[in-house]
């Protein structure tokens, strides 16, 4: 309990505020009257009451970005003025960054550190790289053959966006996708993930102040199956952007057939990660930890497949062990915790099952398997090693601390295995020769690659998934075509 003293004040006091529905720039209570507790992993307290929007909440929010999208000017606004409170709205979660950091790490556990210094920054780097893109929506002018016409294209916003996201990146997946939306001139019903409300909440507290018109932004927390499910249902929403499981993906795309309501998917992975014999060993083992351990796992590209060369295996899985025993388990708002607890007690009680299963499967466990302090939902870092491609732990995400570490022998077998996956999100190759790193890269069926790295990303680079990681890239340039909607225009010029 004592962290919680460390909270900065403008953290306490944001606690103290009642939670409500951010709908038309105000802050309402849920029609039901109803809220849900919303827990801290670390010590498994209660630390806020959140509204809990029904149908008819979701439905209000819908209305309201409706009526914004066409009366408030947001998307006949100068593409400058609309980028204008983009960075407004950005200076100040600079100005409030400290907060947020230590909202989405008392909300589900990221490592303050990680959070303050690694997805805060990121997420206030995205909303002014987006600001940016407002003013450089372009159609283009195209030459016709079929007679004397100007044939030009519009890029229009696509209208009202629902974006539902997870609990693992709060802040950052608010941002991705309300910025890019925003840009593009859509108002936006933003539902967050009901373990992690709280940096959306003050998010749209940020929105407000920054000035947007009523209705542009509006946030509902409350439940997947009833908030989320509405949005996605909703015939006044135009486009669902998504992330989360694999599972409520598709549910989703079958709710939003409905109205055609436009969908981008973004979901799970069980990304490999590919350590040849030539790698620079102390840089692979490092960027493996990192790519399977950061986030406590928590990642839809978490490296949670490591393949190793046959020739170093042993001499890999050794320092992968050593490093891993390392790693500070504690309070995510403990400044020295490098791994803080999973999200809630359903992710611990899964996560042990998945390992508890890959022991009757025949995975030896060479190091963690075990929960660290019963105060909070803690895993240690856990190493299977010897892991073949039927077993579950191969097969299946586990959104947590767990690392299948698997041998191989040559680099077609490796490609053809690290591509019988369901999944297609991303994959990390670690290899000093040239035509290997290319070799590998074309080969894999993914979204993306990272070489000599993991877990990098930046505003610029699109991020999204193939195969059953879901389709439509978010970051990026390419993040504008899921929000806008292309118009051909003819002009006769016969006179
Ligand atoms: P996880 O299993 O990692 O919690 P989910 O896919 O269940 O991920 O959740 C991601 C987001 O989707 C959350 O905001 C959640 O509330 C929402 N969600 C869950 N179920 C549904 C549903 N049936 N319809 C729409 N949204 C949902
Ligand atoms: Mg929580």
């Amino acid at each position: 309990m004592s962290r919680l003293d460390t909270l900065s004040p403008g953290t306490r006091e944001f606690l103290e505020r009642p939670k409500g529905l951010l709908i038309d720039n105000e802050w309402l209570n849920p029609l039901s009257g109803k809220y849900f507790d919303d827990v801290n992993p670390s010590t498994k307290s209660v630390h806020a009451q959140i509204a809990r929007a029904s149908d008819a909440d979701v439905e209000r929010a819908a209305k309201a970005a409706k009526d914004a999208f066409y009366n408030s000017r947001w998307h006949n606004m100068a593409p400058n003025e609309r980028g204008t409170y983009l960075w407004k709205l950005a200076d100040l979660m600079e100005i409030h960054q400290q907060e947020l950091a230590e909202l989405d790490s008392l909300d589900m556990g990221m490592p303050i550190r990680a959070a303050r210094y690694g997805t805060v920054p990121l997420a206030i780097d995205h909303v002014r790289y987006m600001a940016g893109w407002a003013t450089k929506i372009t159609g283009e002018s195209i030459g016709v053959s079929v007679g004397n016409y100007l044939n030009y294209t519009l890029k229009e916003p696509v209208g009202v966006v629902g974006a539902i996201i997870p609990w693992n990146f709060p802040l950052l997946m608010a941002v991705w996708k309300l910025s890019a939306a925003l840009a593009a001139g859509c108002t936006v019903v933003l539902k967050p993930a009901e373990q992690s409300p709280l940096s959306a909440i003050r998010l749209g507290e940020l929105i407000i102040d920054a000035g947007f018109p009523a209705g542009v932004v509006n946030i509902v927390t409350g439940l997947g199956d009833e908030a989320g499910a509405a949005l996605s249902r909703s015939p006044l929403v135009n486009k669902i952007a998504f992330t989360g499981s694999t599972a409520v993906g598709q549910t989703i795309m079958r709710e939003a057939a409905r109205n055609m309501t436009r969908v981008s998917l973004e979901l799970g992975g069980k990304s490999p990660n590919i350590i040849f014999e030539d790698a620079n060993l102390r840089q692979a083992v490092s960027g493996a930890l990192m790519g399977i351990f950061m986030n406590q796992g928590e990642v839809c590209a978490a490296g949670s497949r490591i393949f190793v060369q046959r020739g170093i295996y042993e001499q890999v899985l050794e320092a992968l062990i050593e490093q891993s025993s390392k790693l500070k388990v504690g309070d995510a708002l403990d400044p020295s915790t490098r791994m803080g607890p999973v999200v809630s007690e359903e992710q611990f009680v899964k996560i042990q099952g998945y390992i508890e299963g890959a022991k009757s499967q025949g995975g030896k466990i060479v190091v963690g398997g075990s929960t660290a302090n019963q105060q909070g939902f803690f895993i240690n870092p856990t190493i299977i090693r010897d892991v073949t491609d039927d077993m579950t732990v191969a097969q299946e995400e586990i959104f947590g601390p767990v690392a299948a570490v698997m041998v191989f022998d040559t680099i077609d077998e490796v490609i053809e295995r690290a591509n019988r996956s369901w999944y297609g999100l991303a994959a990390g190759v670690w290899t000093e020769n040239i035509r290997t790193a290319h070799y590998v890269a074309h080969a894999l069926e993914v979204g993306t690659v990272w070489v000599n790295s993991y877990h990098v990303y930046d505003a610029a680079a699109p991020w999204g998934g193939r195969k059953m990681s879901g389709f439509g890239r978010e970051m990026g340039k390419e993040a504008l075509d899921l929000y806008t909607e292309t118009k051909d225009v003819w002009i006769n010029l016969d006179r």
